[in-house]
């Protein structure tokens, strides 16, 4: 949304929010299914029929073509590689701390940038083009919405981080509708006990037939569903959820109460990756999307069914062309090939520790995701939420220079207006731990739940 219309959008009634998203959804719809975007849909659609073969053979072109632009076009790159050498892993925090230096050169004045703080509290700028949105909108279309059987052009629902409903404390409706796009946009922020009849209610108002968004948010929203003995008065057809892992459970509970089947998708807000689960259940790498590599401490691929980190290489971006980036998750590749057929599109077997824990406030709310707390705090390196009762949270924060009241003030703002009246500790520290997996952890509870 603009910034004008977002600082009058919490002061305005629910209608006028409606036409607002209406008409950012507009203007949306132009950017990432306009231009070429067919002919990108229609191309990930043939290549889902091509043999492993002839799938590594164009994967191998686009790599060569991918770091031949870059060596010529980002001066980060430009600096560090040499076509035909060696390809040295790209750490996140270089594109943290050098986000301009990967903007390629022949594609500035025409680059948008999208700000993600992440769930780990360390904001990175991505930034594309209107041709690369389309193409990562295409590559969803032809493989997690087409492989449900469904379309992003088919009325769709979203449980997402947008703060379309502004404030924590804000009654019903938990929700706002986009007609552009067709598409009812859920709060994340609101799933509680006393607020799910509004999410049903929502739901059967508007029948959207796709269901995307945040994986945990659509499994906490069902579970309170079942608890209450609600379900939805129609079928969608799919539901393609990511951001969190998607367990056998979550997939039950959310069939259930929500009436469809979960299919998992695993991405990153650098589109340097993209894998989506087959209609057999197994989780496909599409690497003529992002090229996936897991490898060891040394660099080196690990052999499937071992644990690595993944590094991924984005054939899809050239205004931010990624290479062997790595994206600070652990994986794993699957030592079997799919029933499905779809051997030119790699199996993982898990995708290990994006599960995080769930912060449960005094009212009953559940939220998960924190990226929230440090949206435009540029002087935040990272922090971990850990909830230590009920009502009491502890912040750990790695500060630069220049953190101050202000900004300490605004994250306890923040907290109160979500979570309502906790207390909140923050504490200032040097580093925060890793797991004995090197994984970073954004959210602990230590509250134990029946
Ligand atoms: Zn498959």
């Amino acid at each position: 949304m603009g910034h004008a219309l977002e600082a009058i959008y919490p002061y305005v009634p629910v209608w006028a929010q409606n036409l607002g998203i209406s008409l950012f959804g507009l203007a949306y719809r132009r950017e990432r299914l306009g231009g070429e975007f067919d002919r990108y849909v229609a191309g990930f659609r043939e290549r889902d029929r091509w043999s492993k073969e002839r799938m590594e053979e164009y994967v191998a072109t686009e790599l060569r073509r991918v770091v031949q632009r870059a060596v010529e076009q980002v001066p980060y790159y430009r600096e560090r590689l040499t076509v035909g050498g060696d390809l040295p892993v790209t750490p996140k925090a270089d594109l943290r701390a050098r986000g301009a230096e990967f903007v390629a050169a022949d594609c500035r004045g025409r680059v948008e940038f999208y700000s993600s703080s992440g769930s780990t509290g360390t904001p990175v700028k991505i930034a594309y083009t209107a041709a690369d949105h389309r193409r990562f909108m295409a590559a969803r279309e032809a493989r997690s919405f087409g492989w449900a059987g469904t379309s992003i052009r088919r009325p769709r629902s979203m449980i997402g981080g947008r703060r379309v409903v502004p404030s924590g404390t804000a009654r019903a409706p938990f929700y706002r509708y986009n007609w552009a796009e067709q598409q009812v946009y859920f709060s994340a922020y609101h799933i509680a006990q006393a607020n799910v009849a509004d999410y049903v209610a929502g739901f059967n108002k508007y029948r959207p037939e796709l269901l995307t968004g945040y994986a945990y948010s659509h499994y906490l929203l069902a579970r309170m569903m079942v608890a209450q003995g609600l379900t939805l008065e129609y079928e969608p057809k799919a539901a393609v959820l990511s951001s969190e892992k998607l367990t056998a459970e979550m997939k039950r509970v959310i069939r259930q109460a929500l009436r469809v089947r979960a299919f998992e998708e695993y991405g990153a807000v650098e589109n340097c990756l993209l894998a989506t689960e087959c209609e057999a259940g197994r989780l496909h790498v599409s690497p003529d999307f992002g090229v996936v590599e897991i490898v060891d401490a040394a660099g080196k691929p690990v052999p499937p069914g071992v644990e690595g980190r993944v590094v991924c290489t984005a054939l899809l971006s050239e205004a931010q062309p990624l290479i062997r980036y790595e994206i600070g998750d652990v994986a794993v590749w699957a030592k079997e090939e799919c029933p499905c057929g779809r051997s030119q599109l790699p199996v993982l077997e898990e995708v290990v520790g994006r599960l995080e824990d769930v912060v449960v406030g005094p009212d009953g709310r559940e939220l998960v995701r924190f990226h929230w707390v440090f949206m435009d705090l540029p002087n935040v390196v990272e922090g971990q939420v850990v909830q230590e009762a009920v009502d009491r949270l502890t912040l750990k924060l790695v500060t630069r220079e220049g953190f101050g009241a202000a900004e300490e003030r605004m994250i306890r703002e923040r907290f109160a207006e979500r979570l309502g009246p906790v207390q909140l500790v923050i504490e200032r520290v040097s580093e925060i731990p890793r797991t004995e997996r090197g994984k970073f952890r954004a959210v602990i509870s230590k509250v134990k739940r029946p």
